[in-house]
């Protein structure tokens, strides 16, 4: 592999971890005051992530989980929403996620 390869592979492994915490809102939970203030991964990310998705809710990890599992078994994104609909996890991801948006809004979540 030339060093230009291995280079473009290891932005690409940056560029999912920041997705990834992205996803996760870890953001909200950020030690990082840049990162709450964007509401977006600006720190570096392969510390930020790790450190905080330990204190993320049980349900919301599992969640990621089975996202990443789904991911690696090559299932398409709207099959993994079909199969994952109503599980507990998928209700504490969405619980999360509407935490985070009331929090943009400055609105309590209803
Ligand atoms: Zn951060």
């Amino acid at each position: 592999m030339t060093e230009t390869g291995a280079h473009i592979r290891k932005m690409g492994v940056v560029e999912s971890m920041r997705s990834g915490a992205d996803m996760l809102c870890l953001w909200r939970i950020c030690g990082n005051a840049a990162c709450r203030r964007a509401r977006a991964c600006r720190g570096r990310v392969h510390l930020c992530g790790p450190r905080n998705y330990k204190l993320l809710p049980e349900g919301v990890r599992g969640f990621f989980e089975l996202f990443l599992a789904a991911k690696q078994a090559g299932i398409a994104f709207d099959d993994f929403k079909a199969e994952v609909q109503g599980r507990p996890e998928t209700k504490a991801y969405a619980a999360w996620r509407r935490t985070a948006g009331a929090r943009l809004n400055n609105k309590k979540p209803a």
